[in-house]
């Protein structure tokens, strides 16, 4: 079974969008399991707190390194070959390749961080590595982790259908993927294009391919250069 351990502030959004779907499907079957800690039972004093202010001063408030350290040892165990991932827009993007190699692994520790993020001492001290989703910021962690997760997920073996094996997606053969059609033939006047139609595979293929390669010059031209 796939693990995955979240450590949060909010253990209530979980599993959330992740209870629905292929991912709730997939949970229920035991295909993999969804465990949250909070940072809070960690926290200090009558009202368990967990952040301060930033030492240099400067505006909002940091996760103190000993309630973080202290929620991960509590909920970790001492020897787990599972990454400890911090989901951070500092991070190193996360990527389809990278997905690719978390999901058949044994499953992941996720940090998700608050406020203006969590004292550099803990990310060196527990040796978390900082993942983004992309270059914007959300107010916290847990939705960023949920991408990850959902993203890890679908390609667990049995989840996805044998007919969408996920091989022939987006970033898979390094380019985005091809435009679909379905039924009906003609709608608003529109026409499904004729190789399509055709039955011959080679052309179909030949035409998929080339469609792949257009869309990435035109949307994604870094994806070409391989940046
Ligand atoms: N002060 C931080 C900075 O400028 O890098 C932003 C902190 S953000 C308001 C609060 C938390 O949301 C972060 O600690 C992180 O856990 C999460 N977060 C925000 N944007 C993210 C992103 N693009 N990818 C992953 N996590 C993100």
């Amino acid at each position: 079974m796939w693990r995955a351990s979240i450590l949060t502030l909010y253990p209530d959004m979980f599993p959330g969008p992740l209870g629905t779907s292929l991912s709730g499907d997939a949970l229920a079957r035991g295909t993999w399991s969804l465990e949250t800690h909070n940072i809070r039972e960690h926290g200090l004093g009558r009202h368990r707190a967990v952040d301060d202010t930033p030492a240099g001063g400067g505006p909002g408030m940091v996760i103190r390194a000993d309630v973080l350290a202290s929620a991960l040892d509590g909920a970790l165990p001492a020897v787990d070959e599972r990454p400890r991932l911090l989901m951070s827009p500092r991070g190193r993007p996360l990527t389809q390749a990278r997905v690719r190699a978390l999901a058949a692994g044994p499953g992941v520790a996720i940090v998700c961080g608050r406020f203006e993020g969590v004292d550099e001492r803990v990310i060196e001290g527990r040796g978390l590595e900082e993942v983004s989703i992309g270059d914007y910021v959300l107010s916290g962690g847990e939705i960023a982790s949920m991408v990850l997760l959902d993203a890890c997920v679908r390609l667990l073996p049995g989840v996805m259908g044998k007919e969408a094996s996920g091989s022939e997606e987006s970033f898979e053969g390094g380019l985005l993927e091809y435009p679909h059609y379905t039924r009906p033939r003609e709608w608003e006047g529109r026409a499904i294009p004729e190789t399509l139609l055709s039955g011959d595979h080679a052309r179909i293929a030949r035409w998929r391919a080339d469609e792949a390669r257009r869309l990435t010059a035109e949307r994604r031209p870094d994806l070409l250069k391989g940046d």
